[in-house]
């Protein structure tokens, strides 16, 4: 009995990240659509004829296009997170162990917060400390 409420509670658990991930991936896309159609996402105008507002246009474009590629990444991560909840396929990429349900929504961990947190370590071993600088 307990097991069978163990297994409808994780079905349950599931379900409603599946319908999460829905929600997010067409709150994104239509975000990206948006993006895309409005005004803010095209090159600015060769009529412009102030290097102020031409700079101030470039710059607002660049961050525009910044954004977008944030949005198409996390769309992938999302797609990804639910072809892999299709598969049922939730485990740890490193030592294929259980990734808590709120570490794969809140961040479409692919790692359990074990490995998440040795291959940081490892990451900053690999990166160089910063200089010290003595006076
Ligand atoms: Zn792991």
């Amino acid at each position: 009995m307990n097991i069978l409420f163990e297994k409808n509670t994780q079905d349950t658990v599931e379900k409603d990240l599946m319908a999460e991930i829905a929600k997010k991936i067409k709150e994104l896309e239509g975000a990206l659509k948006a993006l895309r159609t409005g005004d803010e996402f095209h090159i600015p105008r060769a009529d412009m004829p102030d290097t102020t507002d031409q700079a101030a246009a470039t710059s607002a474009i660049l961050d525009v296009i910044a954004h977008e590629k944030h949005l198409v990444e996390k769309l992938q991560q999302l797609r990804q997170l639910q072809q892999r909840l299709k598969e049922g396929d939730t485990s740890c990429t490193e030592c294929g162990g259980e990734i808590e349900m709120c570490r794969l929504l809140a961040s479409h961990a692919t790692t359990c917060l074990e490995c998440q947190e040795a291959l940081e370590r490892e990451a900053a071993l690999r990166t160089p400390a910063a200089p010290v600088f003595s006076f």
